[in-house]
């Protein structure tokens, strides 16, 4: 590509908004413009990032054989119905109603679109275990679109959705799009950390994030020294949170606890402040079993709790009995956690928690067996206590290690929820009707890109990772009115072509302008021609090389190749 033929409107002043490196080193290369909040076009620099960082995960994508499609952006709200989710997603839904007055919606992401056309396609377990995947734009009415593509209500995702027969399909399936996703961040050069977050509704390490540091990044990843501990600062805002995964999880019970107070009055009785969790406590209460999360000052909770129970004496659970009674794995996560959760999303029976209370909302029940991942969704975690920085983790303990980091993926393991709702079902081996099992699995496309900036920078601009840099080779000619610069210019040009993406500043500028360029354009390779073209010899530059320095030709083939 000519650069006198290209369109790269560069910019002396960054806009007052652009807080962010990345935002300002794309807007100032011109890879970028705003066309209203929030909502980028893609210049040529930029789309030729995006399209080779789309190939790269095309290609691990197709490694782990998962088929490509692409889904409407325009959805009926109809689908969003049926999964439930309508009412619940929020202002972040773009809405729109078409001309006979349908409720529509522009896309924020699409379990409810793959769920409806796998469960009306597949019937049979035989035609399991499948994923299928989009690379397509999303729509979220961010409240606070900011830093370029880093947050934008309009932006490109990877996201792909498996089906299961099984629960170890889907942990295959899971364990696949990692290591894709790994292979992916890596080939792209961004440096990524994988970290346990929220799991949703089901069981164990089932969610993952990716998180890039970058100063930047609005999330914070909690790690310890070694690397062997790593969560994203929800899951860390409760040390318990913590300990290892559970054993396969067992299902929840209703048990009948005659003669205990309603919930109702629990809550009202326990109403405390929010803000001072002391810790989770399962209570025996002389021979009856109460689990109940204390709150700010234990002991007079304690004393209230046991006057209300009316009994003489009040204990806490021992860890046996505790795994007794609650069928909780020794060290898992156990029942008493899920009473963390401030507000849960959790089925039916027991809808309707109270924060500090495993019951099943009705008078003289208790849940036993709960278990925070698989049966509570915890939504907030805003009143747990925070694992401070140098706090000891739990499992080398090792001192704690805050890094501000940009989520740049989100895998899921999400069960039956979708399918159950929406009605996915196929046909065992018995041929007996079942859910199908899903997982989830997104890379913000966009959103990384300009990780990738935040990573990879120079005081003047940008070091592109080979891989995905808008050109592999950038040629600048000094002098355009001097033949023998031309002569080896357009040589090079033409020979490096063949086989490389090569930019040729062809342009008639101050040499000062084209470097301040070059270093927007950030090229793995720059060879400057100047005025020892006619000696053969020529000057190469890495973004990140302090200085150019002189190759001959030949030199030059060598470092190229
Ligand atoms: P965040 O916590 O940053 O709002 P999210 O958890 O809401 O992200 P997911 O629903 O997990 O996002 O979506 C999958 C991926 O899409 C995210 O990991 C992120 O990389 C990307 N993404 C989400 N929201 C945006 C956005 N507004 N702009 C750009 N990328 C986004
Ligand atoms: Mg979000
Ligand atoms: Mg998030
Ligand atoms: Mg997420």
């Amino acid at each position: 590509m000519r650069q006198s033929k290209f369109f790269m409107p560069t910019l002396k002043e960054v806009p007052a908004d652009a807080v962010a490196k990345s935002h300002q080193l794309m807007m100032r290369g011109g890879y970028i413009r705003q066309v209203t909040a929030g909502v980028y076009a893609y210049l040529p620099l930029a789309y030729r990032v995006l399209r080779k960082a789309q190939n790269i995960m095309e290609e691990e994508m197709a490694n782990i054989d998962v088929p490509e499609v692409l889904m409407p952006h325009f959805l009926p709200a109809t689908l969003w119905e049926e999964s439930g989710r309508l009412p619940k997603y929020g202002p972040e839904m773009f809405r729109l109603k078409d001309r006979h007055d349908r409720e529509s919606l522009l896309g924020p992401t699409h379990e409810e679109t793959f769920t409806d056309l796998i469960g009306k396609s597949l019937k049979s377990y035989k035609q399991m275990p499948i994923a299928l995947y989009q690379i397509q734009t999303k729509f979220r009415d961010e409240n606070r679109p900011r830093f370029g593509l880093l947050r934008g209500r309009e932006f490109i995702m990877l996201d792909s959705y498996s089906f299961a027969a099984t629960r170890d399909q889907l942990d295959k399936q899971f364990d696949d799009h990692k290591e894709a996703f790994e292979k992916i961040y890596e080939r792209c050069g961004v440096k990524v950390l994988p970290v346990i977050a929220d799991s949703g509704t089901m069981g164990g390490k089932n969610s993952t994030e990716f998180q890039a540091p970058a100063e930047i990044g609005e999330d914070i990843t909690v790690t310890n020294e070694s690397g062997t501990y790593s969560a994203n600062l929800e899951m860390a805002k409760s040390i318990d949170n913590f300990k290892p995964e559970v054993e396969e999880p067992k299902s929840v019970e209703k048990v009948a606890t005659p003669g205990k107070e309603t919930i109702d009055s629990l809550v009202e009785f326990l109403n405390v402040p929010a803000t001072k969790i002391v810790k989770s406590i399962l209570y025996i209460a002389d021979d009856q079993k109460v689990l109940v999360l204390i709150r700010g000052d234990k002991e007079i909770n304690e004393v209230k709790l046991k006057n209300l129970l009316d009994c003489t004496e009040l204990r806490e659970a021992t860890s046996e009995e505790l795994v007794e009674i609650t069928g909780a794995a020794k060290g898992g996560v156990g029942p008493v956690n899920a009473t963390y959760a401030d507000k849960i999303v959790a089925d039916d029976t027991v809808k309707g928690l109270y924060n500090f209370v495993v019951g099943a909302n009705e008078t003289d029940y208790q849940l036993t067996n709960v278990n925070l991942d698989r049966d509570f969704k915890v939504n907030e975690f805003a009143d747990l206590r925070i694992a401070q920085e140098g706090e000891l983790d739990p499992i080398n303990h090792e001192p704690l290690k805050y890094t501000k980091s940009i989520e740049v993926g989100h895998i899921f393991k999400l069960g039956t929820y979708y399918t159950e709702t929406m009605g996915a079902d196929f046909l065992d081996n018995n041929g007996k009707a079942q859910p199908v099992i899903m997982g989830s699995y997104g890379i913000g496309v966009s959103r990384m890109l300009a990780a990738v900036v935040e990573q990879h920078q120079t005081e003047r601009g940008i070091a592109w990772p080979k891989s995905i840099a808008p050109f592999s080779l950038h040629i600048v000619q000094m002098k355009m009115n001097d033949e023998v610069q031309t002569k080896l210019a357009e040589s090079l040009y033409a020979k490096f072509s063949d086989k490389y993406d090569v930019l040729y500043d062809d342009r008639n500028e101050r040499a000062g302008v084209k470097f301040a360029d070059a270093d927007l354009v950030g090229a793995p390779l720059r060879i400057t021609i100047g005025k020892k073209a006619a000696d053969g010899i020529v000057e190469v530059k890495r973004p990140l090389d302090e200085k150019a320095s002189e190759v001959t030709l030949t030199e030059l083939e060598a470092l190229v190749a």
